[in-house]
């Protein structure tokens, strides 16, 4: 999985100039029960009005297992 290819626009106020913006260095996610080094996370987010319209985690698999 990735970000989609289909989001051309933003859902919220309809700009269609969308951009990439990624969490990593000290903002990555974490696994919530495991002391392991979390994933980046990458974002499709509108650059007119800032919503975040899809975040990914880059590495899912690192966060099996942490909810029972
Ligand atoms: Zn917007």
């Amino acid at each position: 999985m990735g970000p989609s290819k289909n989001v051309t626009e933003c859902p919220k106020c309809g700009d269609k100039e969308l951009g990439i913006g990624k969490h990593s260095g000290y903002s990555v996610m974490q696994p919530d029960n495991k002391m392991r080094f979390g994933s980046e996370v990458k974002y499709i987010i509108c650059t007119a009005c800032g919503y975040i319209i899809e975040g990914y985690v880059q590495k899912p698999a690192k966060f099996k297992g942490t909810r029972f």
